[in-house]
C-alpha cells in the first residue's frame, strides 16, 4: 500500500477522538474534611495511556495509588483508594468527577496526606483550574467502554444499575426525611459540558445531627457550613442557603460522576441510583468488570463526539469563553 494517508485505514484512525491531558501542572491547597489537615494537591500533565494515577508524596518512597475501581476500598462516607498494601487516599470522588467532567484521560496527582483537600465541597474549583489551565489533546487514541447487558446493585430498597446506551446518562432519586432535602430526582445527559453547567458546584451536604455523631468519632474536622450543605429538619444552615434548589441531588449525580470515572475510560451507559452511595456504584463497577460479555472496548470515532462528557468543554478553556460559562 503506497497511498499513505488516503488509505480507508489510515483515514478511519485519523478521525478519532484524541485523549487529553492538563496543558500544566495546577495546584489546590485546603484541609481534609475529615482530618481537617491542610492538604495540598498537585495535577501534573501526564502521558498517553498513563490514565489517572494519585501519588501519595509525604511518603518515601511516595506511593503510587491507580484512580481505578479495583483499588477501591468499602467506605461508606468517601471513594477510599487503596494500594493493595494499606496505603489509601479518601476522597477522590470530586476531583476524579472534575477529570471526567474536563475530559482528562491522562494526569498524575500528588497529595501530601491522606485525604484529598475537600476545598468548597464541591468539583467547582478543580474544573474551572483545569480551565484556566488549559486542556492539551494528545496523539493516542481514546478508547471508550461500552455497556452491553443490564447490571444491577440492591442493598435493601437501594439500587444501582448500568444499562447500554449511545452516551452516558445519569439519573438519580434520593429520598430523605430531612424537608430541605426530601425527595429530589434528577436525569441528565452527560454528553458535552453538562457536568460543567448542571453538576460541578453543587457541595456535599449533611445533617446537623450526623455533623455531631461524625465529630465524636474524629472525623468531619475540616467541615464548615462553607465546604458542606448542612441541613436540620426543613433548615438549611449554611449561609448563603443552597445553590440549586435540588442542590442535593445533583451533588449525589456529581459523586457519581466521579465513581464512575474509576472505571478508566468513559462510560458509554445509562447510570440509574435509587438512594445509592459511593460503595453501591463501586459495587455495581465490579459487577459490571466480572461479566465479560457485559461491555466491552470501542474506539472513539468521531460519531461519538459530542456525546462523551469532556466533549466541547475544550472551548470553554477560551478565556472570553471561561468568563461566559463563570457569569451563567
Ligand atoms: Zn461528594
Amino acid at each position: 500500500m503506497t497511498e499513505g494517508a488516503t488509505s480507508p485505514r489510515d483515514e478511519s484512525e485519523g478521525r478519532q477522538i484524541m485523549q487529553a491531558t492538563l496543558k500544566d501542572k495546577v495546584t489546590f491547597q485546603g484541609v481534609g474534611l475529615h482530618s481537617g489537615a491542610p492538604a495540598c494537591l498537585v495535577m501534573h500533565p501526564a502521558r498517553p495511556d498513563h490514565g489517572i494515577v494519585f501519588r501519595r508524596i509525604d511518603l518515601t518512597p511516595a506511593v503510587d495509588i491507580p484512580a481505578l475501581w479495583d483499588h477501591v476500598t468499602p467506605s461508606k462516607l468517601c471513594t477510599l483508594l487503596d494500594n493493595g498494601h494499606g496505603v489509601t487516599l479518601s476522597t477522590v470522588e470530586h476531583v476524579m468527577a472534575a477529570l471526567a467532567g474536563t475530559g482528562i484521560h491522562n494526569a498524575l496527582i500528588t497529595v501530601d496526606g491522606p485525604e484529598i483537600p475537600i476545598l468548597d465541597g464541591s468539583a467547582a474549583p478543580f474544573v474551572d483550574a483545569i480551565l484556566d489551565t488549559g486542556i492539551a489533546r494528545q496523539t493516542a487514541p481514546l478508547r471508550a467502554i461500552r455497556v452491553l447487558r443490564t447490571v444491577e446493585v440492591r442493598e435493601g430498597d437501594a439500587f444501582a444499575r448500568l444499562s447500554p446506551a449511545d452516551h452516558l446518562e445519569i439519573d438519580f432519586e434520593i429520598d430523605f426525611t430531612d424537608a430541605a432535602i426530601g425527595h429530589q430526582e434528577k436525569c441528565l445527559d452527560m454528553a458535552n459540558g453538562a457536568f460543567l453547567r448542571e453538576l460541578a458546584d453543587s457541595r456535599t451536604f449533611c445533617r446537623a445531627s450526623d455533623v455531631e455523631a461524625m465529630r465524636r468519632n474524629g472525623l468531619a474536622l475540616g467541615g464548615t457550613y462553607l465546604n458542606a450543605v448542612v441541613v436540620d429538619g426543613g433548615r438549611v444552615l449554611s449561609p448563603g442557603g443552597l445553590r440549586h434548589a435540588d442542590e442535593a441531588v445533583r451533588h449525589k449525580m456529581l459523586d457519581a460522576t466521579g465513581d464512575l470515572a474509576l472505571a478508566g475510560a468513559p462510560l458509554l451507559a445509562r447510570y440509574t441510583g435509587h438512594r445509592a452511595g459511593h460503595a453501591m456504584t463501586n459495587r455495581l463497577l465490579r459487577a459490571l468488570f466480572a461479566d465479560p460479555t457485559a461491555w466491552m472496548w470501542e474506539r472513539c470515532t468521531p460519531e461519538l463526539e459530542g456525546r462523551l462528557p469532556g466533549a466541547g468543554v475544550a472551548d470553554y478553556a477560551r478565556p472570553d469563553l471561561a468568563a461566559a460559562f463563570a457569569a451563567e
